[in-house]
């Protein structure tokens, strides 16, 4: 059994807004067992938002959360980063709707995280343990979540582009994987599309320090941090995106192709589909059973 987790103490960091190009300070603090991760607009008199699927309110070119008169975009790498590092309860508390995009990864996230420490909360974790596969797709996207034994993510996209014409990772995800392999990634998008999203006043906080951008042959920015750093972006969202599902998943997705949209409406399905899951305290480890000595015969199971 796993025990849930908060921020030792509170944290902040501050820097600007992807698509409002506006400044914003962002707090983690301390929260109480099953308060989940909670956002908080210090701007609209403290007014909160809860992370979770029934709040989703955007989902082109960032994920966004509404709860009444408050809103909050681009959640998904601040909520890739905390889930994936087990901090359960936490308020996020900024003072402006746009979560600054950092360096476009989520690695100062991490960072934050693992500065100000997590500490342990009297009350048990509860995982969503996937019982049978739920699919999803659309045109010639598609994801799935199907059983397994840890929560494990396999990702391939394929871009009209040089560089990014097919990519594919299979990574389980652990505390470990997740910083080293995942949250350096940064979020990528296409020259000719800038000013067509600065037309419609997105990306305006948009640079080569926060994103990885892509010419008609290569990328204008210095270097990649990873060869495959396009497909690891990707996984970034996912997670931080079915993070919305509001507990950690014990389970195996699968997406080609997808999405802010595909992955959200996945997180979804799988809270409809009661049948699909069961909520679980410990994660459950089936080992599988070794060789057996010459000569011995494994006992009959009786049920
Ligand atoms: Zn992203």
């Amino acid at each position: 059994m796993h025990l849930q987790r908060t921020m030792r103490r509170a944290t902040y960091c501050a820097g600007i807004g992807l698509h409002s190009g506006a400044k914003v300070t962002l707090s983690l603090k301390p929260a109480p067992a099953n308060s989940g991760i909670r956002f908080r607009r210090s701007d609209l008199g403290g007014l909160e938002i809860p992370a979770n699927i029934h709040n989703l309110a955007g989902i082109q070119y960032a994920t966004g959360l509404c709860c009444g008169q408050a809103s909050v975009s681009t959640v998904e790498h601040l909520l890739a980063a905390l889930v994936s590092l087990g901090v359960d309860n936490v308020v996020v508390e900024l003072n402006h709707p746009e979560v600054p995009i950092m360096d476009g990864s989520a690695s100062p996230f991490v960072y934050l995280i693992n500065e100000a420490g997590v500490r342990t909360l009297p009350v048990p974790r509860r995982y969503l343990k996937v019982l049978r596969p739920v699919f999803l797709s659309g045109g010639n996207k598609r994801i799935a979540l199907y059983p397994s034994d840890d929560f494990k993510l396999t990702y391939t996209i394929s871009f009209d582009h040089p560089l990014l014409r097919h990519q594919a990772r299979t990574l389980c995800i652990t505390e470990e994987t997740f910083a080293e392999e995942i949250a350096p990634a940064r979020t990528f998008g296409f020259l000719k599309e800038v000013e067509m999203l600065r037309q419609n006043g997105l990306a305006l906080g948009g640079s080569l320090e926060n994103a990885v951008v892509l010419g008609e042959t290569g990328v204008l920015n210095p270097h990649l941090r990873f060869e495959d750093e396009f497909v690891r972006h990707k996984m970034l969202d996912a997670i931080g995106d079915l993070g919305l599902i509001g507990y950690p998943v014990i389970g195996h997705v699968v997406a080609h192709r997808a999405g802010h949209a595909l992955h959200t409406a996945l997180a979804a399905k799988v809270l409809q589909e009661h049948d699909a899951w069961r909520i679980v305290e410990t994660p459950e480890i089936v080992p599988t059973p070794g060789p057996l000595p010459v000569g011995v015969t494994r006992p009959a199971v009786v049920s």
